[in-house]
């Protein structure tokens, strides 16, 4: 039998048996700015979040502390109520409304009244527990049951079982949705459904044709100089979209010493590669230490230059970003992250607090977004979620088009649809804003880069473009005639 890094551990169905990991690292720093109810019986606050945290960096925050609720206290939650552009959930602004503390015991008032309902005997300390969040995701249509009111056809899905991906939520995640409206953005994105038993022309398992570019289980060597490597196929929430559908979560790409030994003698062998993407499932489901013991070992290999890790923990589980993890991630620099993000309703306090972990430990953060119909496939919300971006230092990088994966066609848009949201960014916002729209090639041939057409033509020896207005201008350019 192979040696598993999570040895002793069991699987998810089958699974990494992340349930089983060590104890949580991230419970000592956590400072809970707390009031007794008899001292302010009124309970909330209208306090803007920056005043709450200047309050504390000063030195003047409310000398109660604690790491965990006592029983005769209460969270304190503010309730902000400045309109955005594109109002969140219920109007709250999720990456401002927010309570308590320093060290910056931040949550977002949504998932305080989640928690209030759902979870009153969770514990702050609980809760900031990205183990306690992964024991308790939410998987089977009993406790689907009790959090939601289910449509018919995410009933019969859950009834059903027999999708390509398993399902599971964070109670975290799971606080973000619409209990009662099944066509909420973020509820689309997580809880099945029946049409992703409805298979359409062109649609495949593996559609980019990775599992033909595999020279070791778990790797995937498409480019000459960058491999993808997959330490597990465990995600603590399951994306309906998911190009990985056809491993992720399905126990088969374990985190074992021999396999993963394999693949590093491969990358030893194989000069001419010098960036590995660390992908999935989510690597950063592993503990800090097996975790640490892999880009160790990557980092010991002579010509990889260059570590990136894929990840979507900071919108659905950002309690894993701690200050333990971060603190070894950066003992391996030059370490990239691309995060996952797709609407701008995961922008919370939360997920802009692990965000900005990542980034104050010199990890740069650029967003891969998949388009998704009825989800985020308009213009204004494109802009909301890039501009939320950029406020938590986060650069959008790639807008995908979603894979043809099978059961998929009602999340595909047209292209046309990226094009048109790339057109309504480019000029109209910060550049830094407007991501790249690729397709990633069906049968493995990349990522291809797609724009709306700004060369119209040429006269004499002149270049014709368009602009962001449509305007044309002309650009003196001799040397190509
Ligand atoms: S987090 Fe990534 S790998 Fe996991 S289900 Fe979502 S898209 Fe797939």
């Amino acid at each position: 039998m192979e040696e598993s890094l999570f040895s002793g551990e069991s699987s998810e169905p089958p699974s990494t048996g992340l349930e089983h990991d060590d104890p949580p690292g991230n419970s000592g720093n956590t400072i809970v700015l707390t009031v007794a109810e008899d001292a302010r019986p009124s309970k909330q606050f209208h306090i803007p979040d920056s005043s709450v945290l200047n309050l504390v960096r000063n030195g003047r925050a409310p000398a109660a502390r604690s790491h965990s609720k006592p029983a005769n206290r209460k969270r304190v939650t503010e309730k902000v109520t400045t309109s955005p552009a594109l109002p969140d959930r219920n109007g709250v602004r999720l990456d401002t409304a927010h309570s308590s503390g320093p060290s910056l015991r931040r949550e977002n008032l949504l998932t305080s009244k989640f928690r209030e309902r759902f979870y009153p005997d969770a514990s702050d300390a609980d809760w900031d527990d990205w183990r306690w969040q992964s024991r308790h995701r939410i998987k089977t249509l009993e406790q689907f049951e009790r959090i939601l009111e289910l449509s018919p056809e995410e009933r019969d899905c859950l009834a059903d079982g027999g999708t390509l991906l398993p399902t599971a939520i964070t109670p975290y995640y799971m606080s973000l949705l619409d209990p009662n409206d099944p066509m909420q953005a973020l509820r689309k994105t997580v809880v099945p459904t029946t049409r992703e038993f409805v298979r359409t022309a062109g649609e495949a398992d593996d559609p980019l044709g990775e599992d033909g570019h595999s020279p070791v289980p778990g790797l995937v060597h498409r480019y000459p100089d960058r491999v993808l490597l997959l330490p597990l196929d465990f995600c603590s929430t399951y994306c309906r979209y998911c190009t990985r559908s056809r491993v992720v979560g399905h126990g088969e790409i374990q985190p074992n010493v021999q396999r993963l030994e394999a693949i590093f003698h491969y990358l030893e062998d194989a000069t001419q590669v010098r960036d590995v993407l660390i992908s999935g499932g989510d690597p950063l489901a592993l503990s800090d230490e097996k975790l640490d013991w892999i880009i160790g070992r990557l980092r010991a290999i002579p010509h990889i230059e260059f570590i990136r890790i894929g990840t979507k923990m900071p919108a659905v589980l950002p309690q894993r970003i701690t200050p333990e993890l971060v603190s070894m991630l950066r003992k391996y620099h030059p370490i990239w992250m691309s995060v996952h993000f797709l609407h701008p309703e995961e922008c919370t306090v939360e997920s802009k607090q692990a965000c900005e972990r990542l980034i104050d430990a010199g990890i740069p953060l650029g967003s891969q977004t998949v388009l998704l119909k009825g989800v985020n496939d308009s213009v204004e919300i494109m802009k909301s979620l890039v501009h939320k971006l950029l406020t938590m230092r986060v650069r959008p990088y790639y807008l995908y088009q979603c894979d043809p994966i099978s059961g998929s066609s009602h999340f595909r848009t047209p292209v046309a649809k990226g094009l048109e949201i790339v057109q309504g960014l480019r000029g109209f916002t910060t550049g830094y804003a407007v991501p790249t729209f690729v397709i990633d090639a069906p049968g493995g041939g990349g990522k291809i880069p797609l724009q709306p057409d700004s060369i119209i033509g040429r006269d004499g020896d002149d270049i014709l473009l368009k602009n962001f207005e449509g305007k044309v201008f002309r650009y003196p350019d001799p040397m190509a005639t």
